[in-house]
């Protein structure tokens, strides 16, 4: 029997990216020094002689009022993560950040996704309305966890509610797939070795396996032989810092933008420096979120469905058929149907939710490098430019 990779404890689901929060903040700040631009013209110009003139006395105020709007909407969407557990679900980031409820205290049926259609965004002509994630409580209460404008969040939110459900009511295990290797003797759906036989999870039986299904079994392992690399890039976002993190570089982002005025009073001579260096940091903070990114996609549309019993082999996200990983693989390709698998992030989706169009790991990867390479340059430019600017401004 060949070793699995070891089931992790707790799965974690992003809920909250931490992008709506980088977003408001570039409003936030934005508006809180339109509001103290405006008002510093409306005291300058304004003689207060025409009652006309009143008006001019709302922009300021109006752009105050978008400001702390801003500012809450950005503390609201800041970085958070669920962590799913057999003893029940936990959260990190975010609004509820430490807390934790165990199934017993989780009323399912009163778990649900709520839609505010009094509450929409529109950008580029596309309307989203605010949805939020409401744990039911056996003790009667709700407790909102999440929420968010963002159609990749409900997504998110979406694949919590199912794993949640699937937590508290399990679905029944699923028939062995037609066509593929069941045991003999005790009927568990067997995952095929490249060797005459293939050993029963369940009863130890030794499975005779097709000479075909053993080839592709060969084949999926030749590939994963030579994907170091993508294991790698798959290990380094599975493994990648939590929300908390996030949400520091987030704070690091406010304050500097906040602070700026105090900054280039304190250090007028570096102002230049100042500029360059307040501009990476909210570089670096994209980038980190755009690993988070990662991270959910790979949880959402890439892992491997839970093994359908103690013991048993984890099963592929596309056709369910077990699949048989080289020991600590974190990828590893169907025999059946080719689709590329993610192990190590057991969510206990449900069986109809499965990205199947999505077969090759490798277009993944190379859509997140490309999504990373941009940003990447600038934090590379911009520590540079603060840099250089930090020595000429030293010198002059
Ligand atoms: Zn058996
Ligand atoms: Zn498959």
């Amino acid at each position: 029997v060949s070793a699995l990779p070891p089931a992790p404890a707790e799965a974690r689901l992003v809920v909250q990216t931490g992008a709506t929060a980088l977003t408001a903040a570039l409003f936030a700040t934005a508006f809180a020094y339109g509001a103290v631009l405006a008002g510093l013209i409306v005291a300058a110009t304004s003689t207060g002689a025409d009652p006309s003139e009143r008006f001019i006395y709302l922009v300021p105020i109006v752009f105050a009022g978008v400001a702390i709007g801003s500012n809450v909407w950005a503390w609201r969407a800041r970085a958070s993560d669920v962590f799913l557990s057999e003893a029940g679900l936990r959260l990190e980031g975010g609004r509820w950040s430490g807390r934790a409820w165990t199934w017993a205290e989780v009323d399912v049926d009163r778990t649900r996704l709520v839609t505010d259609f009094n509450a929409s965004v529109t950008t580029n002509g596309h309307r989203t309305y605010r949805r939020a994630f409401v744990l039911g409580l056996t003790n009667g209460e709700e407790v909102e966890l999440a929420s968010s404008f963002d159609d990749a969040e409900h997504a998110s939110l979406e694949a919590l509610l199912v794993a949640v459900q699937a937590r508290l009511a399990p679905a029944p295990v699923a028939a062995p797939v037609e066509g593929l290797l069941g045991c003999g003797s005790c009927g568990a759906p067997v995952a095929p070795q490249p060797a005459e036989t293939s050993p029963c999870w369940s009863c130890g039986a030794a499975v005779p396996t097709p000479a075909a299904l053993a080839d592709k079994v060969r084949a999926a392992q030749r590939v994963a032989a030579g994907r170091g690399a993508a294991e790698a890039r798959i290990r380094s976002w599975l493994e990648q810092p939590p929300a908390a993190a996030v949400n520091r570089w987030l704070a690091a982002v406010f304050m500097v933008r906040y602070g700026l005025p105090l900054l280039l009073c304190l250090g007028s001579g570096q102002w230049a420096a100042i500029l360059l260096g307040a501009w990476t940091i909210g570089r670096v903070c994209w980038l980190t979120i755009i690993d988070r990114f990662a991270y959910r996609s790979l949880s959402l549309d890439w892992a491997a469905r839970p093994a359908a019993a103690p013991g048993a082999p984890p099963r592929c996200r596309a056709c369910a058929a077990p699949i048989a990983p080289r020991a600590g693989d974190v990828i590893a390709r169907c025999a059946a149907c080719d689709a590329d698998n993610v192990l190590g992030v057991d969510l206990a989706r449900a069986e109809a939710e499965v990205q199947v169009a999505r077969v090759d790991i490798e277009q993944f990867i190379a859509a997140q490098a490309e999504r990373r390479g941009w940003p990447r340059v600038q934090v590379g430019l911009g520590a540079l430019a603060t840099a250089v600017a930090f020595v000429w401004g030293a010198l002059a």
